[in-house]
């Protein structure tokens, strides 16, 4: 088997078997999830020094530029929208994290404005991924559950490949994203009852023989994550950041990023991974829990209402990958008070950074560990913002009277 047949393989995380480049299936026989190989180290140095080299691949825009590290056979074919490599700015310090601050430069976190991408989040780098794949093998017809984000990117990019896609949603989901997806032309079926409710749905509906596109199980979504790593390698000029932190529900992010800098520790380029940190908020914080209490699985919870809908996820089936990837890394759990996510919104939109609340537990949790002195550099901080305050609907407005 040639390396690059090996990189289109799929593993079994559970019992090992192996699927071949071909075969459209989303888990294993026994059930368990399946895994992308990574790629060769050599592949992957052989990548970043093409990319270093005098104007080699600039056409190559964004994402696209890692289509050799990425599960794409066919590169020149790719349906897409130029997406991806974007932008990483240092913030200014807000709040009691400036007053903290020693010495005149109140350095903020880098962040990483994953908000700008074509639908809105985050969730384009799995989407733009895993629908360029799915076509590629064939696939005309499928369904994924989400409660927002995730719905809307793969409705926008099923579009954009031409597959039939159908969205399984809680009824209870944010109006503005529902919208998204049926604007998109996605069926969008509407499914009452707990959020779980909607995956169950949606695997019942695959039975039919529509492919089961579900966003935290898919490994050609999660390849597609990985690409957040690259970009930040590349825009600190060859090297990995001290600490990153990420909100997490579902996790693909954070496990995507943590799969990126393996691949860069494997190929020599980094030395080490950088500290990897989960925020939360205190509504649905299972992560957090596991993490202060020693836990190689999550604990149930007891999920509230809560602004931060993207990460109210109780649990996500890759839970104990998130897990093992903050321990590998030395990382962390943090959890934000729900009733601190607005305010720190405000405080962020302010610096001109108008993202949805999800993101802002991302923010409100680093200003904590900062503040509490769990960064060793606070300044070489890379906090992600995955979602586009366009996509919430209920922000506090007070208006002037003229
Ligand atoms: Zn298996």
């Amino acid at each position: 088997m040639g390396v690059d047949e090996n990189r289109f393989s799929l593993t079994c995380a559970a019992c090992g078997r192996t699927y071949g480049p071909r075969k459209r299936v989303w888990r294993c026989e026994c059930g368990g999830l399946l895994d992308l190989n990574p790629p060769a180290p050599q592949l992957v140095r052989d990548t970043f020094t093409a990319l270093r080299s005098t104007g080699a691949r600039r056409e190559a825009h964004g994402l696209w530029r890692y289509a050799p590290l990425l599960p794409i056979a066919h590169p020149d074919e790719v349906r897409a929208y130029g997406e991806g490599l974007t932008p990483l700015t240092r913030a200014r310090a807000a709040g009691h994290a400036a007053r903290a601050a020693k010495g005149s430069a109140a350095l903020g976190p880098l962040l990483k404005l994953d908000y700008l991408f074509p639908s809105g989040s985050f969730k384009d780098r799995g989407s733009a991924v895993m629908l360029n794949r799915l076509r590629e093998l064939d696939v005309t017809d499928l369904v994924e559950d989400s409660s927002g984000n995730a719905g809307a990117s793969v409705a926008t990019y099923s579009a954009r490949n031409g597959l039939r896609c159908a969205i399984f949603a809680p009824a209870s989901a944010s109006r503005g994203k529902l919208a998204q997806v049926a604007q998109a032309g996605a069926r969008l079926v509407a499914v009452p009852g707990p959020r779980e409710k909607a995956t169950e749905e949606a695997e019942e509906a695959a039975k039919a023989g529509a492919y089961y596109a579900g966003h935290n199980r898919n490994p050609f979504f999660l390849a597609g994550m990985k690409t957040w790593a690259y970009e930040v390698y590349e825009q600190l000029g060859g090297r990995a950041p001290g600490d990153c932190v990420f909100p997490v529900g579902g996790g693909s992010m954070l496990i995507g990023a943590h799969r990126g800098f393996r691949d860069l520790l494997a190929a020599g380029l980094i030395s080490r991974l950088p500290r990897l940190w989960a925020a939360q908020t205190d509504s649905c914080d299972p992560v957090a829990r596991a993490i202060a209490e020693g836990l190689d699985h999550l604990p149930p919870v007891d999920k509230r209402p809560t602004v931060a809908e993207g990460i109210a996820l109780v649990q996500p089936p890759r839970g104990a990958k998130i897990l093992a990837a903050i321990r590998e890394t030395g990382g962390g759990a943090v959890t934000v008070p729900e009733g601190d996510v607005l305010p720190a919104a405000g405080e962020l939109a302010r610096l001109g950074f108008f993202v949805e609340p999800t993101s802002v537990a991302a923010w409100a949790g680093c200003t904590r560990l900062a503040t509490t002195g769990r960064f060793p550099d606070p300044a070489d901080v890379v906090v992600t913002l995955t979602g586009s305050g366009l996509k919430f609907r209920d922000w506090p407005v007070v208006a002037a009277t003229p």
